[in-house]
């Protein structure tokens, strides 16, 4: 297969199409686990470009499916390339890939969300987190239900080092629904502003790469996909933990449309929720009428460092869950409510 515009690093035998192995396998893309293929290989030469080069890197693809995007990684040339694939019907198609590039491919069938990814590559790829990125890297098309859950677990894998970042600063190349690849990359004042966006610019560089129209896959979904680079960040943009970092900007954007102290005063139990919410306010310095998607990162640092000393003054803070007062206070009522009903002679 040739790569447009350049010749391609390694050249893969004559093998039947993306189109044939489906045809060949009788791989019907099954709806209830969002399957859509990429058969246009040009599309997938543009996607695995936006890995950088990948001439001798070591790369995982998670749900490589029939094979169009595997092609285009094993065409720029790279030294290894490990599939994991959760649907064993596609497992023989990803074998004759294998055998058309002998000693480069392992196949792993198996679950992305459950793959130890921390043993996946050799030792010696390693890198200091302060180093430039290691030679490995993550690409992948995976459905939306997956995509969004992963990479919230893979920042969170970002923020401790651990996962795939056990080796370093591993960079990921990922589709997602056009609308939350425009959350992860959104500015402040964003119209898609939202607790992605934080999540993800704290920890990583995010690069909105390109839009893929829904007429490009096979079967067509209803909406269209982007692209989006991740380059994990030596220093994060906060330096809290990820809980208490996710803690703060999900209760910040509970109220997505309110004054930014109405989602902030969640953090804080009812009897002490006025002195504390404006305390953690004034401290960061953040205007409590801002709404929550015009919040800087530098606002939402200066939350999450105040509300850490909070918690370190006061431990019980940072487990205090506001849905579960507003629970136990309902079913308190209900109980009062039962018990002053005068009783039926
Ligand atoms: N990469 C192929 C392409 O672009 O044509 C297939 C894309 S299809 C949207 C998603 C693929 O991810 C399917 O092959 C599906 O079986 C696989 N998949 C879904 N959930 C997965 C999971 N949890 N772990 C690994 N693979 C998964």
């Amino acid at each position: 297969m040739a790569v447009p515009g350049k010749a391609a690093a390694f050249r893969l035998p004559p093998l039947p199409t993306v189109g044939d192995i489906i045809k060949l396998f009788r791989l019907k893309a099954q709806k209830q686990l969002s399957q859509n293929f990429l058969l246009d290989l040009r599309l997938t030469d543009k996607i695995v470009r936006q890995a950088g080069e990948l001439k001798n890197a070591h790369v995982c693809e998670v749900g490589p499916g029939p094979g169009g995007i595997t092609r285009s990684i094993l065409s720029a040339g790279v030294e290894q390339l490990l599939l994991i694939e959760k649907d064993a019907r596609f497992i023989p198609g990803l074998q004759m890939l294998s055998e058309a590039a002998p000693g480069k491919v392992r196949i792993v069938h198996g679950d992305i969300l459950t793959y130890k990814m921390e043993k996946a590559f050799p030792k010696h790829l390693k890198k200091n987190w302060e180093d430039e990125p290691p030679d490995i890297h993550i690409i992948g098309n995976l459905p939306f239900s997956v995509s969004t859950p992963l990479i919230i677990k893979w920042l969170e894998n970002v923020s401790k080092k651990d996962g795939p970042f056990t080796y370093g600063r591993t960079q990921m190349t990922l589709t997602f629904q056009k609308e939350v690849a425009e959350r992860l990359t959104a500015n402040p004042g964003g119209k898609q502003r939202s607790r992605l966006s934080i999540m993800s610019q704290h920890l990583c560089t995010v690069e909105n790469c390109f839009v893929i129209p829904g007429e490009a896959f096979v079967p067509k979904p209803e909406v269209d996909v982007a692209v989006v680079h991740f380059t994990p960040l030596v220093q994060p943009k906060i330096q809290q933990p990820f809980e208490l970092v996710e803690k703060v900007v999900r209760s910040v954007f509970q109220f997505r449309r309110k004054y930014c102290f109405r989602g902030i005063e969640t953090l804080f139990p009812e009897s002490e929720r006025l002195k504390r919410t404006e305390h953690l306010m004034m401290t960061a310095n953040v205007d409590p009428t801002l709404r929550p998607f015009q919040l800087s990162m530098s606002h939402f640092r200066n939350l999450c460092n105040t509300f850490r000393k909070m918690c370190d003054e006061d431990p019980s803070l940072f487990t205090y869950n506001y849905r579960e007062e507003l629970r136990q206070q309902k079913k308190m009522r209900r109980l009062l409510r039962s018990t002053s009903q005068p009783k039926q002679i």
